[in-house]
């Protein structure tokens, strides 16, 4: 959505992959759109629903599957229900965006959070030649990330004029003559448009109604089946939660492959061919504007928490050969576990190539792999795309160097 968003002569609805007649006459499935399930009768074995004219009646099932999703989070403070105060998670939501900047004219637009989508959405709102001012609360940009590489994200924003407020709360938000008005401690920022991304929260509402469990953050917890405690329910993406692969613990991290996979698997375990889902490594990848910044696995302070001995070193290398035209820094911070040996986690960011290169210590992490064996992996090698030790391999070298003195 936010690329749609930051190009103006493209539909909305071309996000659209499937439509609705799609389901109904191809795949023989009774659709309905526009109908919200309000209750779950474990006993009785059916949901009670209410559809948008307002009927109410209850669906029988023999198994059910929760995938409700998760929404986004509003900041609890006064004028959160102004007009131009604003979420991004539905195609809904991207539709009202997207109309806004237009039917309001929207000069500047003030974003809060610096998670992935807000930093997409700068980039898409900076694309349109919004003037942009980004608030959170925490003082640190992006908490999870390697410092040094953090600051490559700042650098990014500032050279792109996003105008960043690390470290701010907002107060509350009030209507003008011409939009709103964004009132902080210490300053006021005026804008037509004021983007929420500080986040989601699981839609487990009617699992908690429904007496199933439910883990620390509310997400509902899954076997690896994807089965809740009630064995004729499952539960499948945003809303569930998940075996992280490294630490065998159960994690929320809500992303749509994970989604994807774990519906597909609960078909499966349906129809009576028997899915176990690994977990998930965390793996995630996003751009802002011309960096891409990726990770897998966990970060020194996570390895710290889950009980590991984490060692962590942080590389330079490049892009592309030595020399070899347009190549450019590519930065590596990667963490092992000195008692074990094994590879913990990985974080890159470049100008390219992070992206791609993610999934081999995404690999490394689900084969359980030490870092010496991720060393001596034979990864690819030509002048365009790496120099002859790649930098996921330099840095392995580097961390099995610091690890054994
Ligand atoms: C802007 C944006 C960018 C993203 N980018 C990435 C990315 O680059 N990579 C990545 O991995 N992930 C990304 N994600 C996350 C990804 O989109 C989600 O992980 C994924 O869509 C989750 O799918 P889901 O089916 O669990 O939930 P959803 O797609 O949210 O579907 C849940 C559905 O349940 C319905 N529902 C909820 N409650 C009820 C009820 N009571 N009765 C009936 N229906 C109900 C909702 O209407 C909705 O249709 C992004 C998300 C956003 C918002």
């Amino acid at each position: 959505m936010p690329y749609n968003i930051a190009d103006p002569s493209r539909e909305i609805d071309d996000l659209v992959v499937r439509q609705v007649q799609v389901f109904r006459e191809k795949q023989d499935i009774d659709l309905r759109i526009g109908h919200r399930v309000q209750a779950i009768d474990r006993s009785a074995k059916a949901v009670s629903v209410v559809n948008v004219r307002g009927e109410a009646f209850t669906l029988g099932y023999d198994t059910l599957l929760i995938a409700t999703g998760a929404s986004p989070i509003i900041l609890d403070r006064p004028g959160m229900d102004l007009p131009g105060v604003m979420v991004l998670k539905s195609l809904e939501h991207g539709r009202r965006i997207k109309e806004w900047l237009t039917t309001a004219k929207v000069k500047q637009a003030v974003l809060v959070g610096m998670g992935y989508i807000g930093l997409e959405m700068a980039e898409a709102l900076r694309a349109r030649g919004i003037e942009l001012h980004m608030l959170k609360n925490n003082p640190n940009l992006l908490p999870w990330l390697h410092q040094d590489l953090s600051e490559l994200v700042q650098k990014e924003l500032d050279a792109n004029e996003v105008r960043l407020h690390p470290g701010c709360d907002v107060k509350r938000v009030e209507k003008t003559d011409d939009g709103l008005e964004v009132i902080c401690e210490s300053f006021n920022i005026k804008a037509q448009l004021l983007l929420l991304a500080i986040g989601v929260k699981p839609n487990s509402e009617l699992a908690a109604g429904a007496g199933l469990e439910l883990g620390p953050r509310k997400e509902i917890a899954v076997d690896k089946r994807a089965r809740t405690l009630d064995e004729n329910i499952y539960s499948a993406g945003d809303c569930a939660d998940a075996y992280h692969v490294v630490t065998g613990q159960k994690v929320w991290i809500p992303l749509a492959l994970r989604a994807n996979r774990a519906g597909y698997a609960v078909a499966d375990n349906v129809t009576g061919r028997p899915v176990e889902l690994p977990g998930v490594a965390g793996t995630a990848v996003f751009k802002c504007f011309d960096l891409e910044i990726a990770r897998t696995g966990l970060t020194r302070h996570e390895a710290a928490q889950a009980g590991f001995d984490p060692v962590e070193i942080y590389i330079t290398s490049r892009t592309r050969a030595h020399r070899h035209p347009g190549a450019s820094e590519m930065r590596v911070a990667m963490v092992g576990d000195k008692k074990s040996g094994k590879l913990l986690g990985t974080q890159i960011v470049s100008r390219e190539g992070a992206a791609h290169r993610i999934n081999a210590p995404a690999v490394a992490l689900h084969a359980g792999l030490t870092v010496e064996e991720f060393s001596r992996t034979d990864l690819a090698y030509a002048p365009p795309f790496s120099p002859v030790w790649d930098p996921m391999l330099t840095a392995a070298n580097q961390l099995l160097k610091e690890m054994q003195s």
